[in-house]
């Protein structure tokens, strides 16, 4: 058993990072340090309703900071979420994002916080060559992340990524200073996600640090990272998602959450590439797509990443290590936590509301070209148990 104070740390990288069970009670001391004395807490329809969001609120009154919250928020945030919220920011008077919850909630918060004091419309600072110089800095608001969820890593994150509801295209509106000044990560915020989300969410983490190991270039610190973070996915998914209550397993999937978005600062791949257009399309659950996709984005990179996964599955401690140990660790492991072998198998289906050509589109560093999308589509209807 280990003990809770093992896993409490202080960390200054990539950012300042409160890590620890209970940590959220140090919210209100961090918006003081920070000098914000109106704090935005920005957080899903969700949570707002659970008790821990009303308890940050009740703790946040009591320090004198007020109790504005801003949940109007999809779950594949668009960029109408983004305006309300600085129509709402600024009608408050607020000085400070606390950004609450899951991706949607960490991306919509630190979106806003970016967008307090510009005067160009969003799509302008979509990531796209150098358009992050068109951001006025000083009008942007200080932002104190709090993950709820241990996938995205968005809490440690330089980019958001809304949907544009005309193009159906998700994009990711990018700037260095949209990393959060202070991020609280508390273990026990996750103790309450239900074991679907849990898998789902882990496999977005994964997915990042696989990608991010797989991405080409030099980069051996993110490569260092992305292995680590892969290690403790292996160990301790599996256990998060058989005992949510597990404080071990549900913070070491936070750091590797956090690893995961670290590390795919050196690229993302076509996992991504395939899973944004998906989401945007069917409005699925990122992670469970992610999830879904690996396998066969895996096989039909395998030639470019052979060498690559036969250190990772000798890293992992995996038998026979090569390429087919991590693709049979990956099926193994999808089974285990319940992620479905195809889109079809997916449990939520939204509305198709646009043709998928329209959102095959260049959104990650890979490109994701219609002939890997067809290859792949091919492989969802006729695989049944995985490639
Ligand atoms: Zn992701």
């Amino acid at each position: 058993m280990i003990d809770a104070k093992t896993l409490t740390r202080n960390w200054n990288y990539p950012t300042s990072v409160r890590f620890g069970p209970g940590r959220i009670a140090e919210l209100p001391a961090v918006c003081r340090e920070l000098g914000i004395k109106r704090p935005l807490l920005v957080t899903d329809p969700g949570l707002r309703k659970l008790p821990m969001i009303e308890s940050a609120l009740a703790s946040l009154r009591k320090g004198g900071l007020g109790d504005a919250v801003f949940s109007d928020i999809r779950a594949n945030p668009v960029g109408r979420n983004v305006d309300d919220g600085v129509a709402f920011y600024k009608a408050g008077k607020c000085d400070g994002i606390i950004a609450f919850g899951g991706g949607s909630a960490l991306d919509v918060g630190k979106t806003i916080a970016l967008m307090a004091g510009q005067t160009r419309p969003l799509w302008d600072f979509e990531d796209r060559d150098d358009w992050y110089t068109r951001v006025n800095v000083a009008g942007m608001a200080r932002t104190i992340a709090v993950p709820t969820t241990a996938g995205t890593g968005s809490e440690v994150g330089r980019a958001s990524v809304i949907l544009d509801e005309v193009t159906h295209i998700k994009k990711i509106i990018f700037h260095p200073k949209m990393l959060p000044t202070v991020v609280i990560s508390d273990p026990e915020l996750t103790i309450g996600l239900p074991s679907r989300i849990t898998a789902a969410t882990g496999m977005d983490a994964l997915a990042h640090c696989l990608e991010a190991y797989c991405a080409p270039g030099f980069h051996p610190l993110a490569d260092g990272i992305a292995l680590e973070g892969m290690r403790l996915v292996r160990n301790w998914l599996p256990v998060a998602v058989k005992d949510g209550k597990n404080i071990a397993a549900r913070a070491h999937m936070l750091a590797a959450a956090s690893m995961g978005a670290t590390a795919f600062q050196k690229g993302l791949g076509a996992i991504h590439s395939l899973s944004h257009p998906v989401g945007a399309i069917y409005n699925s659950h990122h992670g469970e797509t992610n999830g879904v996709v690996m396998p066969y984005v895996l096989v039909f990179n395998r030639p470019a990443i052979e060498e690559r996964l036969t250190r990772l599955a000798r890293y992992l401690g995996l038998a026979n290590p090569g390429f087919q140990a991590v693709l049979d660790w990956v099926l193994a492991l999808r089974k285990e936590i319940g992620i479905p072998d195809t889109l079809a198998d997916r449990r939520r289906c939204g509305r198709c509301s646009s043709r998928p050509s329209a959102a095959i589109c260049p959104d990650g560093p890979v490109e994701t070209t219609p002939t890997l999308a067809i290859w792949i589509g091919m492989r969802f209807s006729a695989v049944s148990s995985g490639p």
